[in-house]
């Protein structure tokens, strides 16, 4: 049976490295990698494509207003931004 160290133990053995993963909702009026719309409350399944259910042979394109949006938020929040 393993038995389990105190906190004060743990924080003494060990350097917690925390991170962080963030999800935001960009205002754009379509989906990332098709052209299926965003907007919320419709019926279900009227808003997806080949792309969308990854269907074979399908090619996802980006969404060019969701990257300039995503730039746009990492630079108002000081990020860098990878070239
Ligand atoms: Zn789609």
């Amino acid at each position: 049976m393993t038995e389990l160290m105190s906190y004060d133990e743990a924080l003494e053995r060990f350097d917690p490295a925390l991170g962080l993963e963030v999800h935001v909702e960009l205002n754009t009026a379509s989906k990332m990698f098709c052209g299926c719309s965003t907007v919320f409350g419709a019926a279900p399944n009227t808003q997806v494509c080949e792309v969308c259910l990854g269907l074979p042979g399908s090619l996802p394109v980006v969404n060019a207003k969701a990257i300039e949006s995503a730039i746009r938020i990492g630079l108002a929040l000081n990020c860098s931004i990878a070239g």
